[in-house]
């Protein structure tokens, strides 16, 4: 099959300056934006695992995962025409702390698409082999790891939440030693690319990086070149601009983080270098999802001393994250009334988001301050009766608002001993929650529907995805195949799904990459 031409726009390449030396050569590169890198080729590249509605939404003519051509580019071993690979340079508060030039390390983007409509999505391999920015590393990505992005991208897009997409899952036919818990216990896996997909991939620290170095022009370049190519719609100039996309930021990251918080989803690693300033959710990892509720969990075993990442955190450290960026940018500023004006945006969004969400979550028109507090008091008895978040919540759905009952709880704890621990303050409050939704505006069939589609019962616990992991270990891609179907539509209850909406298993409480997972991949 003769792949055909697609249309590429490498905006970000022409608007910024470039890394005078090409190739891989580790270094601190200064005064530029991007370096030149081919992808490393690898020995057998096969495409395992695609998502079709992404592959529509890029234009990619029907056919294509079957154009042994296109395996060879999503693997890294051939570029088509008009693909200008490169690796962005950027830097990083890690762990609260400010890490230097970080960059992509084992990310290689391979161009801008344009698709059908006109979009731009950029084309980005991850585990594409060495850059300039990949330090001690080797720039090449497990097979786990993989399925996890791969599965997680897509599942957070059909979930609603603003997401970097993802396209293909490539294995490699090579193998990559890791330490999965830096414990000297090295071991060859398998080896995987994928072809990750968004308008753009800056980050929080693609700004911090040159503010750090003071190189101020370049700062001015990456705002302005990021304005023109993602945000072209903000009027104004100089700093009036400036200070609208800074408050647009801050807008965005405050909706991601809310999604984050309806849906149960704990980042594992919002360092500034993960944040992108879409919005969107970027750089799957350590992630996991919330199964007994218990706001100080956090899936990265790297932060399990100081759990900076844990569920419950994740809107403090977006807005101190935001104030990384807002420091960077206060070089741009005379004063920083506008930055701090962005940053009070962050949290006004935030508190109507939330506010939105409780609404839609409880099956109400709106939510009032009281309701707020029912709230509250209902996040505490899921955490005392460490109830799963997600079947907790849709089994509110299920409640006889005339003779509400505890048991359509049932489902959804682990353990008998909390469970009775929370039966009389659970009982008081599905009786008041009750008394709420009979008082409600809306019938009681259009709460039932706002409660569908704000609750999930499909996500993806990080068992299923081990599940999945293990048979793709054993050359299977049925339970990747399985997942994906299930993840595509998240809200709508399907027989035969039923162990897609369990709560976890007893054999996933200590398994790694079940309760523990880290940034080995
Ligand atoms: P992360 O924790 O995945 O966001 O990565 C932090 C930094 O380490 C980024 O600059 C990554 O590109 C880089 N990095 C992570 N894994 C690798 C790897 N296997 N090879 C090279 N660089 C890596
Ligand atoms: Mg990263």
């Amino acid at each position: 099959m003769n792949t055909p031409a697609y249309p590429f726009d490498n905006r970000l390449l022409h608007a910024l300056p470039g890394d005078p030396e090409r190739g891989p050569r580790r270094r601190e590169v200064l005064g530029a934006a991007w370096s030149s890198v081919l992808p490393t080729p690898v020995a057998d590249p096969r495409l395992l695992a695609w998502w079709p509605e992404v592959a529509d939404t890029l234009g990619l003519q029907p056919g294509w995962q079957e154009d042994p051509g296109m395996a060879q580019v999503l693997g890294g071993n051939a570029l088509l025409p008009g693909m200008q690979p490169w690796a962005a340079n950027y830097g990083g508060h890690q762990f609260g702390h400010w890490a230097g030039q970080l960059g992509d390390g084992r990310a290689i983007s391979l161009g801008e698409l344009v698709a059908p409509d006109g979009e731009h999505w950029e084309l980005q391999l991850k585990g594409a082999g060495p850059t300039p920015y990949s330090r001690g590393a080797d720039g090449r990505a497990v097979l786990r790891s993989s399925i996890r992005e791969f599965l997680c991208s897509e599942a957070m897009h059909h979930l609603g939440v603003p997401t970097t997409r993802a396209l293909s899952l490539v294995s490699t036919g090579q193998a990559v030693v890791r330490d999965m818990f830096y414990d000297g216990n090295a071991q060859a896996e398998p080896g995987a690319v994928v072809c990750r997909v968004a308008p753009s991939f800056l980050r929080f620290g693609s700004f911090e990086l040159p503010a750090a170095r003071g190189d101020i022009t370049l700062l001015r370049q990456l705002v302005d070149a990021c304005i023109a190519r993602d945000f072209p719609w903000l009027d104004g100039q100089g700093e009036a601009l400036h200070a609208s996309w800074f408050r647009c930021i801050c807008e965005r990251t405050a909706v991601m983080i809310a999604h984050w918080m309806r849906v149960g989803f704990v980042h594992g690693v919002m360092n500034t270098d993960n944040m992108s300033v879409l919005g969107l959710t970027i750089d799957y990892g350590p992630y996991g999802w919330m199964e007994p509720f218990e706001p100080g969990w956090t899936p990265n075993t790297t932060d399990a001393q100081g759990r900076r990442y844990r569920f419950g955190h994740q809107p403090q450290v977006a807005y101190w994250n935001l104030g990384r960026l807002a420091q960077a940018l206060s070089v741009l500023f005379t004063d920083t009334g506008p930055l701090q004006a962005g940053l009070a945006a962050y949290q006004e969004t935030f508190t109507a988001c939330t506010r939105r969400d409780v609404a839609a979550r409880f099956g109400l028109d709106t939510a009032s301050d009281a309701d707020l507090a029912l709230y509250q008091r209902w996040l505490q008895l899921m955490e005392q009766g460490a109830m799963d978040m997600t079947l907790a919540w849709r089994g509110l759905m299920q409640l006889d608002l005339h003779a509400p009952q505890a048991d359509v709880l049932a489902g959804a704890f682990y353990d008998p001993a909390r469970r009775e621990s929370v039966q009389p303050a659970l009982y008081d409050w599905l009786h008041q929650y009750a008394q709420r939704r009979r008082d409600d505006v809306l019938a009681p069939a259009a709460q039932q529907a706002k409660m569908a589609a704000a609750n999930p019962l499909y996500v993806l616990r990080n068992w299923l995805a081990q599940e999945a992991i293990d048979r793709a270990m054993d050359g299977d891609m049925g339970g990747v195949l399985a997942l994906q179907n299930v993840l595509r539509d998240p809200y709508t209850q399907r027989p035969g799904l039923e162990h897609y909406a369990s709560p976890r298993p007893a054999w996933a409480e200590e398994r790694a990459g079940c309760s523990m997972l880290s940034c080995s991949s």
